[in-house]
């Protein structure tokens, strides 16, 4: 409906700043077409540890076709079908004791995931004692630690954890980081560990990847521009939990987190004129467009898209998948 005709119904105007890049990552996306692919190639079931990627929409959509997700490998039976590592990476435990059932695995790890995972190896290779800048819990931790031995690595969540930390010995010393951090509180911290310890030792280029740079540069230039911000994702996606904070911190007066439309509520949003949107790397954009289309129905609303960076970045599937799906595509 065109504004004027809303005018006309009572809808008050409302400036709709779509945040670009938003939504699906490139570690993602593969994540998810591994699953498909799979379900396609070998047929249901597919088992897959832990939520391929942290959006209950997406994870819904894959129950349906055939995928069973697991917390443990315990919960699967012995099987021939696939058994799916989620974008998150996993510790090397999980492979080994995958391997020790002869269960066919296939590994959705994001690579920008592995690649903080062979970083921490060489760091350990050369006698250096690992930082983890991280939150305890989340999945890409207990991932990162499980690559190095127990003690290998010490967790550091915040400031004060990087103000007490105690090297075993400071001249031998690096620092690897979660891939989906705030990039404003991550400086702070390696700063402190930089200035504690000179000859800490970081990664060439941030961890903290593209995506999640890319999504919280966008939601920078537009926060300070609007009344209310809505992310959409899960809460259990570090990415998306992030994009609220550095909302609220750029000047946003309001953010929420909202998984559908259902969630929203209007009652935060009553009197609002400009209203940013953007989206955690795991939420699709169909969850986009219903929350935008249930703000449409309220208000007159008008588009604006904001655009800190165009993303052209493609991952590969893993090689099993690749050349099987080949294979099926010659003999079809
Ligand atoms: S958010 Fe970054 S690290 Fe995580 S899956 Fe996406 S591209 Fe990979």
């Amino acid at each position: 409906m065109a504004p004027e005709n809303a005018a006309k119904f009572g809808k008050p105007p409302l400036q709709v700043l779509l945040c670009s890049p938003r939504g699906f990552c490139a570690g993602v996306v593969r994540a998810i077409d591994c699953v498909e692919r799979a379900l396609k190639l070998y047929g249901p079931p597919v088992y897959v540890r832990h939520e391929i990627v942290h959006n209950r929409y997406v994870v819904e959509g894959l129950k349906a076709k055939g995928a069973i997700f697991v917390e443990d490998l315990d919960e699967i039976p012995d099987t021939d079908a696939p058994v799916i590592f989620s974008a998150h990476g996993v510790a090397k435990a999980v492979p080994e004791a995958a391997a020790r059932r002869n269960l066919f695995t296939l590994d959705a790890t994001c690579p920008l995931v592995t690649k903080v995972h062979r970083e921490a190896e060489i760091h350990h290779r050369r006698g250096r004692e690992i930082v983890l800048i991280g939150h305890a819990g989340h999945p890409e931790v207990v991932g990162t630690i499980g690559q190095l031995p127990n003690g290998a690595v010490c967790l550091v969540q915040t400031l004060a954890d990087a103000q007490k930390f105690t090297p075993r010995d400071p001249d031998k010393l690096a620092y690897v980081t979660q891939t989906t951090l705030s990039l404003d509180d991550t400086a702070e911290i390696v700063a402190l560990l930089k200035e504690r310890f000179p000859a800490i030792v970081g990664p060439h280029k941030e961890d903290i990847c593209y995506a999640t740079t890319n999504r919280q540069e966008a939601v920078k230039r537009v926060a300070p521009r609007v009344d209310a911000m809505i992310v959409v994702g899960a809460p259990n996606s570090s990415n998306s939990q992030r994009l609220k904070e550095v909302a609220e911190r750029a000047g946003c007066p309001h953010a929420a987190l909202v998984q559908r439309a259902e969630d929203i509520d209007w009652r935060a949003f009553g009197a609002i004129r400009r209203l940013g949107i953007t989206a955690g790397a795991s939420a699709p954009e169909v969850l986009v467009e219903e929350i935008f289309d249930a703000f449409a129905q309220r208000y007159a609303v008008t588009v604006e898209t904001v655009t800190a960076a165009d993303e052209d970045v493609f991952f590969p599937l893993p090689r099993a998948l690749r050349e099987n799906a080949a294979a099926g595509e010659l003999s079809s």
